[in-house]
């Protein structure tokens, strides 16, 4: 049973690069728990140490020291570690890691900005995934996925966001999780769980953040400690006050215009925000807190400028999570301030095509249309409206609304197939 679990999570961590999305956590019942406890306690700390882990190279190389020293690889921190390097190792190496310079140092600089006295342990790395979601490892690695960047309306939310994340790893709440069920279930019932989980599909997470978090969750308790000491870091740095209870208040809302009625059932937990349960009493104290503080800043125009060349991919990934609802609330809250509208009304116009509903190709019709009247529009809002036209029989107008995407995108990939297309509509002679 040890060499197979062991082996499951092997096979699991190799493969997981190749897993483009990621499947909803189930939950881990308290049966589960206690079933799971026939591998031998050391497990949890056979893996084997990795070389140290050096910075990315577009964050800074002149940092303050670590503010703690690696355990020793056979305590049960030291697993813990293990674990987050195998994680660490994998996010490196991820196709979906956002490599750009510019955004890097900018989303380390707000890092450092909250975290304070353990800015030197933060090695950051932004990911390509279509949920909200942030983590820190109890190593020091720490991941911002594009879920959370496209949702978070300005730099003072994102603050609030990591300053939570940070005060997780501060209060070393994985660490102890593991010791409350290693004390509730076995020694170790923990690496039992991670591995017979290899076989349902929640692995991914364990690979992407390296934390028992995403297996368990944190207690409400530990969730509520990290929002309020997460505000104080957040509002001390000079960040707005409100932030916080705004951006939760969103993603609450948000679920509940959900296309999965299960999603918007469950009021106490955001699905978009899987590894950290989100209710409303969390809210409200937030909002409490902040209810007689003024001023800070929002940085708002300074965040979006950051996250402005990537809105075209994230949300191109958004929309691969299929939930319609969820990805037209977030395009409205990008729309709320007239900017890049011609990439929130190219996929406005998306969600009508792929949805197909009544009334779904019309609508998608006048998305594109008024989408390609602003500057920002994606070439492929051309394209489709190409497509359009030949679909009508409009085949003159069609040639030329073709001409104009592979002019506007002269590294199309489908760029044979409409070549092709132009000379079949009577075009390109
Ligand atoms: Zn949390």
């Amino acid at each position: 049973m040890r060499v197979l679990a062991a082996s499951l999570l092997a096979l699991a961590i190799a493969t997981s690069a190749a897993a483009q999305e990621v499947t909803p956590a189930p939950e881990v019942s308290q049966e589960a728990v206690a079933q799971a406890s026939d591998v031998a306690p050391q497990s949890i700390a056979t893996t084997p140490e990795v070389a140290a882990i050096e910075p990315q190279l577009a964050q800074p190389t002149v940092r303050p020291p670590p503010s703690r020293a690696r355990p020793a690889i056979d305590s049960d921190e030291g697993g813990l570690w293990g674990m987050s390097d195998r994680a660490e190792i994998e996010a490196r190496n991820s196709g979906q890691l956002e490599r750009d310079p510019a955004l890097n140092a900018y989303l380390y600089e707000v890092a450092c900005r909250v975290a304070d006295d353990v800015c030197g342990d933060i090695r950051l790395y932004v990911m390509n995934r279509p949920y909200f979601n942030a983590s820190m490892a109890p190593n020091g690695y720490m991941e911002v996925w594009s879920g959370l960047l496209l949702r978070a309306e300005d730099e003072a939310q994102l603050a609030f966001v990591l300053g939570h994340e940070i005060e997780h790893y501060r209060q070393q709440h994985s660490l102890a999780m593991m010791r409350t069920v290693r004390a509730r279930a076995g020694a170790a019932a923990v690496f039992s769980i991670i591995a017979a989980g290899a076989g349902v599909g929640i692995v991914g997470d364990i690979v992407y953040l390296g934390t028992l978090a995403s297996v368990f969750g944190f207690s409400r308790e530990n969730e509520s400690e990290a929002d309020q000491i997460g505000y104080d870091h957040a509002v001390a740095a000079g960040y707005d006050p409100h932030a916080g209870h705004t951006l939760w208040s969103n993603l609450v809302a948000e679920t509940q215009v959900s296309d999965n009625p299960d999603t918007r059932r469950r009021e106490t937990r955001a699905s978009i925000f899987r590894t950290h349960p989100l209710s409303a009493d969390r809210v409200e104290a937030l909002e409490e807190r902040a209810a007689n503080a003024s001023g800070g800043e929002t940085n708002r125009e300074r965040y979006r400028a950051a996250i402005r060349p990537f809105l075209d991919p994230w949300l191109r990934a958004d929309l691969r999570r299929r939930d319609y609802g969820q990805t037209a609330a977030l395009l409205d809250r990008l729309a709320a301030h007239g900017e890049d509208l011609g990439v929130v009304e190219y996929y406005r116009g998306e969600i009508n095509r792929l949805r197909r509903g009544d009334g779904d190709r019309e609508r998608a019709f006048q998305h594109y249309t008024t989408a390609i009247t602003y500057p920002d529009a994606p070439a492929a809002a051309w394209r489709e409206l190409g497509d359009f036209a030949a679909r009508d029989g409009r085949n003159a107008e069609a040639v030329t609304l073709l001409t104009t995407y592979l002019e506007r995108a002269p590294d199309a990939g489908d760029r044979a197939f409409v070549e092709a297309r132009i000379g079949q509509l009577g075009g390109g002679q």
